[in-house]
Protein backbone atom coordinates (compact mmCIF):
# COMPACT_ATOMS: atom_id res chain seq x y z
CA UNK A 1 0.00 0.00 0.00
CA UNK A 2 1.68 3.22 -1.12
CA UNK A 3 1.89 6.07 1.53
CA UNK A 4 1.45 9.75 -0.63
CA UNK A 5 4.17 11.85 -0.39
CA UNK A 6 2.54 15.24 -1.23
CA UNK A 7 -0.98 15.98 -0.81
CA UNK A 8 -2.54 14.08 -3.88
CA UNK A 9 -6.11 15.19 -3.49
CA UNK A 10 -8.27 18.00 -3.53
CA UNK A 11 -12.39 17.71 -3.38
CA UNK A 12 -14.62 20.42 -3.62
CA UNK A 13 -18.05 20.76 -2.62
CA UNK A 14 -20.70 24.06 -3.11
CA UNK A 15 -22.01 24.96 0.21
CA UNK A 16 -26.65 23.81 0.15
CA UNK A 17 -26.08 23.64 -4.03
CA UNK A 18 -29.80 24.30 -5.69
CA UNK A 19 -30.90 27.00 -2.88
CA UNK A 20 -27.08 28.93 -3.57
CA UNK A 21 -27.66 28.56 -7.23
CA UNK A 22 -31.11 29.96 -7.06
CA UNK A 23 -30.29 32.93 -4.73
CA UNK A 24 -27.14 33.35 -6.78
CA UNK A 25 -29.26 33.89 -9.79
CA UNK A 26 -31.97 35.92 -8.16
CA UNK A 27 -30.76 38.52 -6.26
CA UNK A 28 -34.38 38.94 -4.88
CA UNK A 29 -33.89 35.49 -3.25
CA UNK A 30 -30.84 36.58 -1.26
CA UNK A 31 -30.47 36.47 2.70
CA UNK A 32 -34.09 34.92 2.60
CA UNK A 33 -34.55 31.41 3.71
CA UNK A 34 -35.53 29.62 0.35
CA UNK A 35 -35.56 25.54 0.07
CA UNK A 36 -35.53 24.00 -3.18
CA UNK A 37 -38.36 21.35 -4.36
CA UNK A 38 -38.11 18.70 -6.51
CA UNK A 39 -41.71 19.33 -7.69
CA UNK A 40 -44.10 22.07 -6.47
CA UNK A 41 -46.56 20.10 -4.22
CA UNK A 42 -47.70 20.00 -0.37
CA UNK A 43 -46.63 16.37 0.17
CA UNK A 44 -42.76 16.58 -1.45
CA UNK A 45 -39.35 17.62 0.93
CA UNK A 46 -36.74 19.61 0.32
CA UNK A 47 -33.86 18.86 -1.82
CA UNK A 48 -31.83 21.44 -0.89
CA UNK A 49 -31.84 24.13 2.08
CA UNK A 50 -30.25 27.88 1.85
CA UNK A 51 -28.02 29.05 4.77
CA UNK A 52 -30.68 31.53 6.25
CA UNK A 53 -33.06 27.91 6.42
CA UNK A 54 -30.75 26.11 8.07
CA UNK A 55 -30.99 27.74 11.29
CA UNK A 56 -34.18 26.95 11.29
CA UNK A 57 -33.66 23.09 11.43
CA UNK A 58 -34.41 22.89 7.69
CA UNK A 59 -32.73 20.08 5.86
CA UNK A 60 -32.55 17.99 2.65
CA UNK A 61 -35.11 15.68 3.37
CA UNK A 62 -37.38 18.43 6.07
CA UNK A 63 -40.96 17.59 4.38
CA UNK A 64 -42.39 20.66 2.74
CA UNK A 65 -45.59 20.92 5.56
CA UNK A 66 -42.36 20.83 8.43
CA UNK A 67 -40.66 23.21 6.73
CA UNK A 68 -43.21 25.96 6.57
CA UNK A 69 -44.02 25.16 10.06
CA UNK A 70 -40.31 25.49 10.87
CA UNK A 71 -40.08 28.69 9.39
CA UNK A 72 -43.22 30.37 8.12
CA UNK A 73 -41.70 33.05 5.58
CA UNK A 74 -39.78 30.12 4.04
CA UNK A 75 -39.67 30.49 -0.11
CA UNK A 76 -40.19 27.14 -1.69
CA UNK A 77 -38.45 26.93 -5.30
CA UNK A 78 -39.14 24.04 -7.64
CA UNK A 79 -36.08 22.95 -8.98
CA UNK A 80 -34.80 23.62 -12.49
CA UNK A 81 -32.53 20.67 -13.52
CA UNK A 82 -31.76 22.24 -16.69
CA UNK A 83 -30.21 25.73 -14.99
CA UNK A 84 -28.24 23.69 -12.66
CA UNK A 85 -26.64 21.75 -15.38
CA UNK A 86 -25.52 25.21 -17.64
CA UNK A 87 -24.38 26.20 -14.24
CA UNK A 88 -22.03 23.09 -13.48
CA UNK A 89 -20.56 23.38 -16.81
CA UNK A 90 -19.80 26.80 -16.47
CA UNK A 91 -18.39 25.87 -12.64
CA UNK A 92 -16.22 23.01 -14.09
CA UNK A 93 -14.58 25.26 -16.94
CA UNK A 94 -13.75 28.07 -14.06
CA UNK A 95 -12.23 25.75 -11.80
CA UNK A 96 -10.43 23.83 -14.82
CA UNK A 97 -8.57 26.84 -15.09
CA UNK A 98 -7.06 26.17 -12.02
CA UNK A 99 -6.56 23.08 -11.97
CA UNK A 100 -7.64 19.66 -13.93
CA UNK A 101 -10.62 18.02 -12.75
CA UNK A 102 -10.26 14.23 -12.11
CA UNK A 103 -13.82 12.63 -11.44
CA UNK A 104 -17.29 14.71 -11.49
CA UNK A 105 -18.74 13.06 -8.36
CA UNK A 106 -22.29 14.94 -8.20
CA UNK A 107 -23.64 18.30 -9.72
CA UNK A 108 -22.29 19.77 -7.03
CA UNK A 109 -18.81 17.61 -6.07
CA UNK A 110 -15.85 17.27 -8.02
CA UNK A 111 -12.57 15.50 -7.34
CA UNK A 112 -8.99 16.93 -8.16
CA UNK A 113 -5.70 15.21 -8.61
CA UNK A 114 -2.61 17.79 -7.46
CA UNK A 115 0.98 17.74 -8.56
CA UNK A 116 3.33 18.05 -6.65
CA UNK A 117 4.08 21.46 -7.67
CA UNK A 118 0.40 22.16 -6.41
CA UNK A 119 0.36 20.17 -3.38
CA UNK A 120 3.15 22.55 -1.97
CA UNK A 121 0.61 25.38 -1.57
CA UNK A 122 -2.52 23.92 -0.90
CA UNK A 123 -4.35 27.08 0.48
CA UNK A 124 -3.30 29.64 -2.44
CA UNK A 125 -4.76 27.18 -4.68
CA UNK A 126 -7.94 26.74 -3.00
CA UNK A 127 -7.80 30.55 -2.84
CA UNK A 128 -7.66 30.56 -6.98
CA UNK A 129 -9.92 28.12 -7.03
CA UNK A 130 -12.72 30.18 -4.76
CA UNK A 131 -11.53 33.61 -6.28
CA UNK A 132 -12.31 32.15 -10.05
CA UNK A 133 -15.32 30.98 -8.83
CA UNK A 134 -16.54 34.36 -7.04
CA UNK A 135 -15.41 36.35 -10.30
CA UNK A 136 -17.29 34.32 -12.87
CA UNK A 137 -20.10 32.48 -10.97
CA UNK A 138 -20.77 35.31 -8.17
CA UNK A 139 -20.09 36.08 -4.47
CA UNK A 140 -23.48 33.81 -3.30
CA UNK A 141 -22.44 30.20 -4.52
CA UNK A 142 -19.76 29.71 -2.40
CA UNK A 143 -17.99 26.30 -1.54
CA UNK A 144 -16.04 24.20 0.70
CA UNK A 145 -12.44 22.97 -0.71
CA UNK A 146 -10.95 19.68 1.53
CA UNK A 147 -7.07 19.09 0.39
CA UNK A 148 -5.39 15.60 1.77
CA UNK A 149 -3.36 12.77 0.88
CA UNK A 150 -6.63 10.99 -0.64
CA UNK A 151 -10.02 11.47 -1.96
CA UNK A 152 -11.69 9.90 1.31
CA UNK A 153 -9.76 12.91 3.63
CA UNK A 154 -10.23 15.46 0.94
CA UNK A 155 -13.90 14.75 1.42
CA UNK A 156 -14.24 14.44 5.04
CA UNK A 157 -11.83 17.66 4.84
CA UNK A 158 -14.21 19.63 2.69
CA UNK A 159 -16.92 18.89 5.48
CA UNK A 160 -15.32 19.93 8.25
CA UNK A 161 -15.82 23.77 7.60
CA UNK A 162 -18.82 24.64 6.10
CA UNK A 163 -20.01 26.64 4.47
CA UNK A 164 -17.08 28.66 2.60
CA UNK A 165 -14.25 26.93 3.96
CA UNK A 166 -10.65 25.23 3.02
CA UNK A 167 -9.31 22.64 5.15
CA UNK A 168 -5.73 20.69 4.55
CA UNK A 169 -5.45 17.25 6.19
CA UNK A 170 -2.08 16.16 6.19
CA UNK A 171 0.11 13.21 7.31
CA UNK A 172 0.94 15.09 10.65
CA UNK A 173 -3.23 15.98 10.59
CA UNK A 174 -4.39 12.86 11.17
CA UNK A 175 -5.55 11.67 12.79
CA UNK A 176 -6.20 14.92 14.76
CA UNK A 177 -9.77 16.42 14.09
CA UNK A 178 -10.93 13.42 12.67
CA UNK A 179 -11.66 12.19 16.37
CA UNK A 180 -14.09 15.30 16.47
CA UNK A 181 -16.29 13.83 14.21
CA UNK A 182 -19.09 11.76 14.82
CA UNK A 183 -19.23 8.15 12.76
CA UNK A 184 -22.21 9.66 10.85
CA UNK A 185 -20.24 12.81 9.63
CA UNK A 186 -18.43 10.67 7.72
CA UNK A 187 -18.94 9.84 3.97
CA UNK A 188 -20.68 6.31 3.45
CA UNK A 189 -21.65 5.72 6.83
CA UNK A 190 -25.03 6.02 7.80
CA UNK A 191 -27.93 4.20 9.11
CA UNK A 192 -27.24 0.23 8.65
CA UNK A 193 -23.53 0.53 8.16
CA UNK A 194 -23.73 3.08 11.44
CA UNK A 195 -25.42 -0.24 12.82
CA UNK A 196 -23.83 -2.44 12.15
CA UNK A 197 -20.50 -0.56 13.60
CA UNK A 198 -22.00 0.03 16.93
CA UNK A 199 -23.14 -3.78 16.83
CA UNK A 200 -19.39 -4.49 16.75
CA UNK A 201 -18.26 -2.44 19.68
CA UNK A 202 -17.13 0.34 17.45
CA UNK A 203 -19.26 3.87 18.02
CA UNK A 204 -16.48 7.19 17.18
CA UNK A 205 -14.44 7.89 14.80
CA UNK A 206 -11.63 7.23 17.33
CA UNK A 207 -12.80 3.30 17.07
CA UNK A 208 -12.92 2.92 13.30
CA UNK A 209 -9.65 4.68 13.48
CA UNK A 210 -8.26 1.73 15.36
CA UNK A 211 -9.80 -1.03 13.17
CA UNK A 212 -7.42 -3.43 11.81
CA UNK A 213 -8.62 -3.30 8.22
CA UNK A 214 -9.20 -6.98 8.43
CA UNK A 215 -11.55 -6.70 10.80
CA UNK A 216 -13.33 -3.84 8.81
CA UNK A 217 -13.33 -5.86 6.16
CA UNK A 218 -15.47 -8.22 8.20
CA UNK A 219 -17.61 -5.83 9.43
CA UNK A 220 -18.46 -4.36 5.64
CA UNK A 221 -18.82 -7.28 4.74
CA UNK A 222 -16.63 -6.44 1.60
CA UNK A 223 -13.30 -5.28 0.87
CA UNK A 224 -14.49 -1.72 0.84
CA UNK A 225 -14.41 -1.99 4.82
CA UNK A 226 -10.53 -2.68 4.35
CA UNK A 227 -10.18 0.20 1.61
CA UNK A 228 -12.46 2.25 4.34
CA UNK A 229 -10.11 2.25 7.36
CA UNK A 230 -6.42 1.75 5.26
CA UNK A 231 -7.73 5.58 3.50
CA UNK A 232 -8.71 7.45 6.77
CA UNK A 233 -4.91 6.45 7.53
CA UNK A 234 -3.83 8.44 4.43
CA UNK A 235 -3.02 5.60 2.15
CA UNK A 236 -3.58 6.20 -1.30
CA UNK A 237 -6.76 4.37 -1.94
CA UNK A 238 -7.95 4.54 -5.36
CA UNK A 239 -11.59 4.19 -5.84
CA UNK A 240 -12.39 1.66 -8.47
CA UNK A 241 -14.45 3.02 -10.44
CA UNK A 242 -12.02 5.72 -11.82
CA UNK A 243 -10.01 3.16 -13.79
CA UNK A 244 -9.74 4.72 -16.95
CA UNK A 245 -10.10 2.48 -20.22
CA UNK A 246 -8.31 4.45 -22.39
CA UNK A 247 -7.10 7.92 -23.59
CA UNK A 248 -7.46 9.37 -27.12
CA UNK A 249 -7.89 12.29 -28.85
CA UNK A 250 -9.69 13.02 -32.60
CA UNK A 251 -9.67 15.80 -34.65
CA UNK A 252 -11.62 16.71 -37.99
CA UNK A 253 -9.10 18.16 -40.82
CA UNK A 254 -9.56 20.78 -43.17
CA UNK A 255 -8.60 20.14 -46.43
CA UNK A 256 -5.36 22.07 -46.74
CA UNK A 257 -4.25 18.89 -43.74
CA UNK A 258 -5.47 15.83 -45.53
CA UNK A 259 -1.70 14.79 -47.22
CA UNK A 260 -0.34 11.88 -45.89
CA UNK A 261 2.46 13.60 -44.05
CA UNK A 262 -0.35 16.33 -42.77
CA UNK A 263 -2.25 13.49 -41.46
CA UNK A 264 0.69 12.03 -39.53
CA UNK A 265 2.05 15.73 -38.35
CA UNK A 266 -1.32 15.78 -36.90
CA UNK A 267 -1.58 12.36 -35.26
CA UNK A 268 1.85 13.13 -33.84
CA UNK A 269 0.28 16.14 -31.82
CA UNK A 270 -2.85 14.09 -31.22
CA UNK A 271 -0.42 11.00 -29.71
CA UNK A 272 2.01 13.64 -27.91
CA UNK A 273 -1.08 15.04 -26.21
CA UNK A 274 -3.25 11.50 -24.91
CA UNK A 275 0.64 10.78 -23.84
CA UNK A 276 0.78 13.41 -21.67
CA UNK A 277 -2.72 12.63 -19.99
CA UNK A 278 -1.36 8.90 -19.79
CA UNK A 279 1.39 10.00 -17.79
CA UNK A 280 -0.53 12.69 -15.55
CA UNK A 281 -3.15 9.79 -14.43
CA UNK A 282 0.15 7.41 -13.45
CA UNK A 283 -1.11 4.73 -16.19
CA UNK A 284 1.13 2.87 -19.05
CA UNK A 285 -0.20 1.69 -22.46
CA UNK A 286 0.37 -1.17 -23.67
CA UNK A 287 -1.55 -0.66 -27.24
CA UNK A 288 -2.41 2.25 -29.38
CA UNK A 289 -5.08 2.52 -32.55
CA UNK A 290 -4.73 4.69 -35.08
CA UNK A 291 -7.96 5.73 -37.21
CA UNK A 292 -8.27 7.83 -39.96
CA UNK A 293 -11.93 8.28 -41.42
CA UNK A 294 -11.57 8.08 -45.16
CA UNK A 295 -14.57 9.72 -47.17
CA UNK A 296 -17.48 10.86 -45.69
CA UNK A 297 -18.17 7.91 -43.82
CA UNK A 298 -15.95 4.58 -43.14
CA UNK A 299 -12.98 4.32 -41.40
CA UNK A 300 -10.09 2.70 -41.31
CA UNK A 301 -7.86 1.52 -38.12
CA UNK A 302 -4.86 -0.49 -37.34
CA UNK A 303 -3.84 -1.06 -33.73
CA UNK A 304 -0.38 -1.97 -32.64
CA UNK A 305 0.95 -3.49 -29.56
CA UNK A 306 4.42 -2.60 -27.39
CA UNK A 307 5.49 -3.37 -24.06
CA UNK A 308 3.19 -1.60 -21.23
CA UNK A 309 5.18 2.39 -21.79
CA UNK A 310 4.56 5.68 -20.34
CA UNK A 311 7.21 7.92 -22.42
CA UNK A 312 6.64 9.74 -26.06
CA UNK A 313 9.28 7.90 -28.01
CA UNK A 314 7.54 4.44 -27.13
CA UNK A 315 4.26 5.90 -28.51
CA UNK A 316 5.77 7.55 -31.70
CA UNK A 317 7.59 4.81 -33.25
CA UNK A 318 4.20 2.78 -32.98
CA UNK A 319 2.47 5.42 -34.22
CA UNK A 320 5.37 5.81 -37.29
CA UNK A 321 4.82 2.59 -38.02
CA UNK A 322 0.68 2.14 -38.11
CA UNK A 323 1.21 5.31 -40.70
CA UNK A 324 3.77 3.79 -42.79
CA UNK A 325 1.30 0.60 -43.19
CA UNK A 326 -1.76 2.77 -43.65
CA UNK A 327 0.20 4.94 -46.71
CA UNK A 328 1.42 1.13 -47.69
CA UNK A 329 -1.74 -0.26 -47.68
CA UNK A 330 -3.06 2.70 -49.96
CA UNK A 331 -5.41 3.78 -47.80
CA UNK A 332 -4.12 7.72 -46.95
CA UNK A 333 -6.59 9.62 -50.03
CA UNK A 334 -9.41 11.40 -49.06
CA UNK A 335 -8.47 11.30 -45.01
CA UNK A 336 -10.86 13.54 -43.26
CA UNK A 337 -10.57 13.05 -39.83
CA UNK A 338 -7.39 11.05 -37.52
CA UNK A 339 -7.83 9.41 -34.23
CA UNK A 340 -5.36 8.49 -31.91
CA UNK A 341 -5.88 6.08 -29.05
CA UNK A 342 -3.78 4.68 -26.23
CA UNK A 343 -5.38 1.63 -24.40
CA UNK A 344 -4.51 -1.38 -22.78
CA UNK A 345 -3.70 0.49 -19.67
CA UNK A 346 -1.78 -0.82 -16.38
CA UNK A 347 0.13 0.92 -13.24
CA UNK A 348 2.57 3.43 -14.00
CA UNK A 349 4.18 1.60 -10.95
CA UNK A 350 3.39 -2.35 -12.21
CA UNK A 351 6.06 -2.37 -14.82
CA UNK A 352 6.99 -6.69 -15.66
CA UNK A 353 10.20 -7.17 -16.67
CA UNK A 354 10.81 -8.85 -19.86
CA UNK A 355 13.04 -11.63 -19.54
CA UNK A 356 14.43 -11.00 -23.27
CA UNK A 357 15.08 -7.13 -22.55
CA UNK A 358 18.94 -6.19 -22.84
CA UNK A 359 19.88 -3.80 -20.42
CA UNK A 360 20.64 -1.49 -22.49
CA UNK A 361 16.91 -1.60 -23.97
CA UNK A 362 15.45 -1.08 -20.13
CA UNK A 363 17.96 1.44 -19.82
CA UNK A 364 16.95 3.30 -22.66
CA UNK A 365 13.21 3.07 -21.91
CA UNK A 366 13.86 4.83 -18.37
CA UNK A 367 15.70 7.70 -20.56
CA UNK A 368 12.73 8.33 -22.89
CA UNK A 369 10.47 8.28 -20.06
CA UNK A 370 12.72 10.90 -18.07
CA UNK A 371 12.68 12.97 -21.46
CA UNK A 372 8.79 12.71 -21.39
CA UNK A 373 8.43 13.99 -17.80
CA UNK A 374 10.79 16.72 -18.50
CA UNK A 375 8.54 17.68 -21.45
CA UNK A 376 5.46 17.84 -19.40
CA UNK A 377 7.23 19.41 -16.59
CA UNK A 378 8.58 21.96 -19.23
CA UNK A 379 5.38 22.06 -20.69
CA UNK A 380 3.22 22.95 -17.40
CA UNK A 381 5.44 25.72 -16.67
CA UNK A 382 5.94 27.47 -19.93
CA UNK A 383 3.14 26.61 -21.82
CA UNK A 384 2.05 23.97 -24.07
CA UNK A 385 4.59 24.98 -27.01
CA UNK A 386 7.82 25.20 -25.19
CA UNK A 387 9.10 22.45 -26.05
CA UNK A 388 7.95 19.31 -28.38
CA UNK A 389 8.88 15.94 -29.66
CA UNK A 390 8.21 17.31 -33.32
CA UNK A 391 6.12 20.43 -34.86
CA UNK A 392 4.19 22.10 -32.62
CA UNK A 393 1.49 23.59 -34.81
CA UNK A 394 -1.76 21.27 -35.97
CA UNK A 395 -5.24 22.51 -37.65
CA UNK A 396 -6.48 24.89 -35.91
CA UNK A 397 -3.67 24.86 -33.25
CA UNK A 398 -6.23 23.68 -30.54
CA UNK A 399 -5.52 19.79 -31.08
CA UNK A 400 -6.58 17.57 -27.79
CA UNK A 401 -8.69 20.84 -26.41
CA UNK A 402 -11.50 19.40 -27.64
CA UNK A 403 -14.00 17.30 -26.20
CA UNK A 404 -12.94 13.72 -27.09
CA UNK A 405 -14.68 10.25 -25.36
CA UNK A 406 -16.32 12.42 -22.93
CA UNK A 407 -13.78 13.80 -21.14
CA UNK A 408 -13.47 17.46 -19.84
CA UNK A 409 -9.83 18.63 -21.35
CA UNK A 410 -7.44 19.89 -18.87
CA UNK A 411 -5.29 23.38 -18.69
CA UNK A 412 -2.45 21.38 -19.92
CA UNK A 413 -3.96 20.39 -22.92
CA UNK A 414 -4.14 23.49 -24.31
MG1 LIG B 1 -22.81 20.19 -1.53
Amino acid sequence: MRKPIHLEKLYLDFDSFFASAEQQLNPALRQRPVAVVPLDSPHTSVIAASREAKPFGIKTGTSVRDAKALCPDIVFLEARPDVYVKLHNRILTTIETCVPIAAVRSIDEVACSLLASEARDPHGLAARIKRGLHDEIGAVLTCSIGVSLNELLAKIAAEMDKPDGCVVLDHEDLPGRLFDLRLKDLPGIAGGMQQRLEQAGVSTVEGLWALAPKHARAIWNSVEGERFVTALHGYAVEKPETVKRMFGHGRNLPPDWRAPDKVLQCARLLCLSAGRRLRRSHYRAGAMSYTVGVRRDSRVTLVGQFRAARDDRSFLDCLNDLHDKMVRAGEMRNISSVTVVLHDLSSEVEESRDLFDTQAATEQRGQWERVSDLLDTVRVRHGSKALNLGPVNGPGNYIGSKIAFGRIPEPEDF
